[in-house]
């Protein structure tokens, strides 16, 4: 039978029962190498975990799955596969528009490790597609897209992007970390290339740290999966493992964060404390129209803004208990930080600074009235 819908896919895509035991869920192939029958005769083409492993072939097949590609890879980190992507499709003297407010460790790795590789960068506000179009030179191979953004939760029009990035002959690469692929489908609006942080909602337990390339292209695919295999930052098995049970659940929980999420913003917008509350599904949201049109929901990421600065906010953080004071996100447990002295202080001095006295939280799937209850004493 066709499987065609996201939750019949998280479960069943790259995971049919075992076939010598019948188990159901993919076996941990805790193995690095592999027995031949003959010297090059490999059982299914397996012959060193660097380069496959079963369970992380199951992971990288529901990963490809989930986000319409045709491939997946998957990586030892956000950031390794990250790497891996900029490396695989750039050379030295290419250049990559970033988006103005990138996450900090994207940015970090741009500028700081492979600019003294002699890749250009320019951050640009993606907001403004026809800024972008002017960013675009000769040299430029990659337009970087991330939305909604981490931490400021801003909104790039992918379609719109995607035709600036082939008119200027460059890959569109959208990092799809914060929406995953229950809320925005990245490949279907005609980007080139996903990565996600599979650390954050596709783990979605705070347990393992992880990350993912997906793509359409064949061509494309087998580019990345020399490079991944060339420079070695895989996905180990239990890791991959760990990723693929949290796939299983990925639609009920995003649904959960969503739902949680928007309530929390009723209350933060009211409440006299808060400043500004960041979030795409506020209707006077800069990009609430283009999230609606491209996403199915609007996430379980919320950031905001104190009256009364950054002592306020490293307060407000310090103060919050059911919100647990940390990094990371998209684990069902909710979790508070100060991005720019946490998440984001390697972005200090940069232009990606970020605001001292914003607070941004990942809303878990808490009962509501617990997160909102928490959040008030916080603020009081
Ligand atoms: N992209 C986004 C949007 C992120 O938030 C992060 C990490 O916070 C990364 C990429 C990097 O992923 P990792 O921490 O798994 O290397």
């Amino acid at each position: 039978m066709d499987m065609t819908g996201f939750e019949t896919l998280a479960i069943h895509a790259g995971q049919e029962p075992d076939p010598r035991t019948g188990a159901v869920t993919v076996p941990i192939y805790a193995t690095s190498t592999y027995k031949q029958d003959g010297v090059g005769g490999l059982r299914e083409g397996y012959e060193y975990s660097r380069s496959a492993n079963p369970t992380r072939t199951a992971l990288e097949q529901a990963l490809a799955a989930l986000e319409g590609g045709t491939r997946g890879l998957a990586f030892a980190s956000g950031l390794a596969a990250e790497d891996t992507f900029l490396r695989a499709t750039c050379r030295p003297g290419d250049h990559v528009i970033l988006p103005g407010d990138a996450y900090g460790g994207t940015f970090r790795l741009v500028a700081r490790v492979l600019a003294n590789w002699g890749l250009e960068y320019t951050p640009v506000p993606l907001g403004d597609v026809d800024a972008v179009r002017a960013a675009v030179r000769p040299n430029t191979r990659v337009l970087w897209c991330e939305t909604p953004t981490n931490p400021l939760l801003g909104i790039a029009d992918i379609a719109a992007l995607a035709g600036v990035a082939h008119d200027a002959g460059a890959l569109l690469l959208v990092d799809n970390t914060f929406a995953s692929p229950y809320l925005q489908q990245p490949l279907a609006l005609g980007a080139d290339v996903v990565v996600h942080s599979t650390t954050k909602y596709l783990g979605g337990h705070s347990d393992v740290v992880g990350g993912a390339l997906i793509v359409q292209d064949g061509e494309l695919g087998e580019q990345l999966a020399f490079h991944q295999n060339s420079m070695g930052a895989v996905a180990g098995p239990f890791d991959a493992w760990l990723v693929l049970r949290g796939i299983r659940t990925l639609g009920v929980r995003m649904d959960r964060h969503c739902a949680n999420a928007e309530r929390v913003v009723d209350y933060l917008t009211t409440h006299p404390a808060v400043e500004r509350v960041l979030y795409p599904g506020l209707p006077d949201h800069p990009g609430h129209e283009v999230a609606a049109r491209q996403m199915r929901g609007f996430g379980g990421m919320v950031s905001f803004t104190l009256r009364g600065g950054e002592q306020t906010a490293l307060k407000v953080c310090e103060l919050a208990s059911v919100f647990t004071l940390g990094e990371s996100l998209g684990g069902v447990e909710s979790l508070i930080e100060h991005p720019g002295r946490m998440t984001h202080a390697s972005v200090a001095g940069s232009p990606l600074q970020v605001p001292d006295d914003l607070v941004r939280l990942s809303v878990g799937i808490e009962s509501i009235d617990d997160l909102i209850g928490d959040l008030a004493s916080a603020l009081a």
